[in-house]
């Protein structure tokens, strides 16, 4: 799909999309700015990184039938995270940390006292590989069974460290790995196998949907008007999903399912969310049928912070939490 989409020449750089956004919507300008500074370390870090997945160069496809995404075992070994991945996570937070302090200022100090740690040349139990361990333990979906139980706040407070510089360090370093994963593994995923509503790659949830021209076969011949194609919130693979299913529960009840678009909207056909009254979960879309400006897919999500803003007004929760959408 994101071959597809550079055939075609729809896709634009991080700094052409925060060119604009801010031209767009002046009062979302600080907070895209950050979010680029981020973005563009996260595709550098994936030079940093080895050409090879952490599945190895022929991994097996067989999880993704039984609806298992391809790094679920990694995710699963979080509690005991293996010396590659110390290694890996250790070269990433180089390239992520740096352009965090930059994004986040009041954070710098601490970010740069959290990268001396990491980078300490002949490191003890609280530092490099040490301190990695004990941080993605933290984060992981396992922490209670890791050689020891903590959160990052206590950490945090050990090591006279920012809980929020911490928290920061550990999960954009993360996800720049598992992006770094997905740019590996997302064209292998066979995309009449996947029809679930997480990613096929690292098991996250959609942050933005992408409607696009395609042909349909036959479970999508409703989608008249493009296939919807969904972006993961923590790795940024592709996967296609029906397009009139709401993400969060499956309903397929029209009636239960409201679109909204800004009152401004000079294209209210081009942004949009879509709320649905069954689970309180919406999503939000982005159609590129019938258009010809190109688009950052992963600037999309804080393009669209407007209509977060408009959908948790009214209640209702992001099918990808993250620290950027997840408002007052
Ligand atoms: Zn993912
Ligand atoms: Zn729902």
């Amino acid at each position: 799909m994101r071959k597809t989409l550079q055939d075609l020449e729809r896709l634009c750089t991080v700094d052409a999309a925060l060119a604009d956004i801010t031209a767009r919507r002046p009062a979302m300008a600080d907070i895209a700015t950050s979010y680029a500074l981020l973005q563009r370390a996260r595709q550098a870090a994936r030079e940093v990184l080895p050409g090879m997945s952490f599945l190895g160069d022929a991994p097996k496809m067989t999880s993704l039938v039984q609806g298992q995404p391809l790094l679920g075992p990694l995710l699963d070994s979080l509690a005991q995270p293996a010396p590659e991945l110390l290694e890996r996570f250790l070269a990433a937070a180089r390239v992520i940390l740096p352009a965090a302090a930059q994004a986040f200022p009041s954070l710098a100090p601490e970010l740069a006292k959290i990268a001396v740690r990491f980078d300490k040349p002949d490191p003890g139990a609280d530092e490099g590989p040490g301190l990695a361990a004990e941080l993605l333990t933290a984060i992981g979906p396992d922490a209670e069974n890791g050689p020891r139980p903590q959160t990052i706040e206590d950490i945090a407070k050990r090591l006279k460290l920012s809980a929020p510089a911490l928290h920061m360090s550990a999960t954009e370093t993360f996800l720049a790995v598992l992006g770094h994963e997905a740019s590996l593994l997302e064209g292998l995923v066979d995309q009449n196998v996947w029809r679930r509503g997480y990613c096929p790659v690292c098991g996250g949830g959609p942050d933005v949907g992408i409607l696009k021209e395609g042909q349909e076969d036959s479970e999508f011949l409703i989608a008249k008007a493009g296939q919807l194609w969904l972006h993961c919130g923590q790795c940024a693979a592709l996967w296609r999903f029906p397009r009139l299913r709401c993400v969060g529960c499956g309903c397929e009840d029209p009636e239960r399912m409201e679109t909204i678009v800004a009152e401004d909207d000079p294209r209210p056909d081009v942004e949009r969310a879509h709320l649905c009254q069954d689970c309180h979960a919406y999503g939000l879309t982005v159609n590129l049928v019938d258009r010809t400006d190109r688009v950052n897919l992963e600037m999309l999500p804080i393009s669209l912070l407007y209509l977060d803003i408009l959908a948790q007004e009214r209640g209702f929760t992001p099918l990808a939490p993250s620290p950027w959408n997840t408002l007052g």
